[in-house]
């Protein structure tokens, strides 16, 4: 499982190293607006979101978006101290600062429970088609959203939903995923 799990992971990783910047900035966009069409989401007022390394699928467009709405907005952060990560209110494009993966994160840290979010938008390397998702084998999405109700969406491109995918026990599973092509639902 681990192993196959791994193979995954680095295929899936290759592939979207391959992306050019054009092609990942006018896909993300098309998939940021059906996610903003997407009607689970109306009406909602906290979402996670992500805020993208490596060629994902980038959440610019849907986060002003949300901004203007007035939603409340947390994404993943680190705690050096805990040594772990946990939500923090995402307070607008000039409080950001690098953690590890040099993924951005709040600088300023107002911390959130898991508890409060409606709506988690979920990046992953690779989707099955029943809503199984990979990511890059450290769990984190995976603890972060354990205990939530959240109604939970993965974006990906459409080369990244398989058919299907190894699942573990403590493997999010997804209620949506958006590509640019469609929207697959679980
Ligand atoms: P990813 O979801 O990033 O693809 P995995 O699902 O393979 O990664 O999980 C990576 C590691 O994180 C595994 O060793 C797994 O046991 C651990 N993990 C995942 N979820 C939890 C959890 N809820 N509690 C404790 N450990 C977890
Ligand atoms: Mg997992």
């Amino acid at each position: 499982m681990i192993k196959t799990k791994q193979k995954l992971r680095e295929r899936f990783l290759e592939k979207r190293k391959l992306l050019l910047s054009d092609w990942v900035k006018r896909n993300s966009e098309k998939i940021n607006r059906r996610l903003l069409s997407f009607p689970e989401i109306f009406g909602r007022r906290n979402f996670s979101v992500y805020l993208p390394i490596n060629n994902e699928v980038d959440t610019k467009t849907l986060i002003d978006a949300l901004l203007r709405k007035r939603v409340n907005i947390v994404v993943p952060s680190y705690s050096k101290e805990s040594r772990n990560y946990f939500w923090a209110k995402f307070l607008g494009w000039n409080n950001l600062e690098k953690g590890p993966f040099k993924i951005l994160q709040p600088a300023k840290i107002f911390p959130v429970d898991s508890l409060q979010i409606e709506v988690a938008i979920i990046p992953g390397l690779c989707f099955s088609k029943t809503g199984t998702r990979l990511g890059y084998g450290k769990g984190v999405f995976d603890r972060l959203l354990k205990k939530t109700n959240a109604f939970k969406i993965g974006l990906a491109y459409d080369f990244q939903i398989v058919d299907n995918l190894p699942k573990e026990i403590h493997d999010l599973a997804m209620d949506a995923i958006i590509t640019e092509k469609r929207v697959i639902r679980s």
